[in-house]
């Protein structure tokens, strides 16, 4: 019986070091030293795509430590029937809220105008504008997108959420659910963020048609995935005034290649995928759980609806 950590060397050690201080007994392998595959009962993975796992015939679940799961689902070497569980943790739902909302008050608190103002040694006396001013919305509030809508709804932001059924979303957050809600839920919005899982029914979701209804001049976060994102509408969207900026943390192509665009625009922000990171430290114990679960034939915490997608 034996952990295989199939991807990532370099995180392999912390994630192992964490685990092992919660069960000494552990038993780990190192992609690509797994040794006699038949031992290997239970994978880790993090963010990049599996080899091929169809080669252990034991195998029984699949662990990334990861929240999205998309780059999994793909993945060729999947083997079929075999439990999927993402990570859900405390220290990568806190640290996706506090980049949020710290893009969010440098929206609303002008950061771009007043650092430009003093790079121009101009006294740049801004009318001050509040968070109650702003219509946000999240698309997806799932684990991270409630977390976010809640601390900023606690901010005084006008919250409102999207997802695919309805939810009692919390104090200062209207919801809205399902394709025939999106109108409603993007109408004249200030800030629109895109917490959405990456499947074949959300790629390519943020584009014109998205734009459209927002208010002119709105701000778009995307801190999901790349592939959300039609780029070329995006740009459009930027150089018509529809969009006034765009935080971006995720790309198609990461790392995002020196040539690209994104990089020299002067209303994108753009960060390196950095927005929210799993921390072995909270992670590991559910990680465990999970362990015991699959041997024991037992449904995994935080498994994934394959058919769904997320
Ligand atoms: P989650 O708990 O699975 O939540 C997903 C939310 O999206 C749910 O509310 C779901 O609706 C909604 N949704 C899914 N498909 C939809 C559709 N077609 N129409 C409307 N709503 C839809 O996921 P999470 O843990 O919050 O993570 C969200 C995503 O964040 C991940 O998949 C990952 O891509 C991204 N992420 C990025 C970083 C980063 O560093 N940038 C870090 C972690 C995660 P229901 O509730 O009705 O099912």
């Amino acid at each position: 019986m034996a952990i295989l950590y199939a991807a990532e060397p370099e995180e392999a050690a912390l994630w192992t070091e964490a685990l092992a201080e919660l069960d000494g007994s552990l038993n780990f392998r190192f992609w690509p030293d797994w040794g006699d595959p038949s031992e290997v009962d239970f994978v880790i993975i993090g963010g990049k795509s599996p080899g091929d796992l169809t080669i252990f015939p034991k195998l029984k679940a699949i662990q990334s430590t990861w929240a999205g799961v998309n780059h999994l689902l793909r993945s060729p070497g999947l083997p079929r029937g075999v439990p999927i569980a993402r990570m859900v943790d405390q220290g990568l739902t806190g640290s996706m809220t506090e980049f949020v909302v710290y893009q969010v008050l440098d929206v609303i608190r002008q950061g771009p105008e007043l650092r430009a103002a003093q790079k121009a040694v101009t006294w740049l006396e801004l009318i001050a504008r509040q968070a109650s001013d702003f219509r946000v919305g999240v698309l997806g509030l799932g684990t991270l997108g409630s977390d976010v809508a809640g601390k900023l709804a606690a901010l005084g932001c006008q919250m409102r959420g999207w997802s695919r059924s309805p939810k009692e979303a919390g104090p200062g957050i209207t919801s809205f659910a399902g394709a025939e809600a999106l109108p409603a839920f993007l109408d004249q919005l200030d800030i629109l963020i895109c917490l959405l899982p990456l499947t074949p029914d959300t790629e390519n979701l943020l584009d014109a048609k998205m734009f459209a209804p927002l208010a002119e001049g709105a701000v778009l976060i995307n801190v999901a995935r790349g592939a959300h994102l039609n780029e070329a509408d995006l740009l459009a969207a930027l150089a018509s005034g529809r969009l006034s900026r765009a935080i971006l943390d995720v790309f198609r192509e990461e790392p995002l290649p020196a040539g690209h665009h994104f990089w020299r625009h002067p209303r994108i922000t753009l960060t390196p995928h950095v927005a929210a990171i799993t921390r072995a430290g909270t992670g590991a114990s559910d990680i465990l759980e999970n362990y015991r679960r699959a041997t024991a034939g037992k449904p995994l915490l935080n498994q994934v609806d394959v058919a769904k997608g997320y």
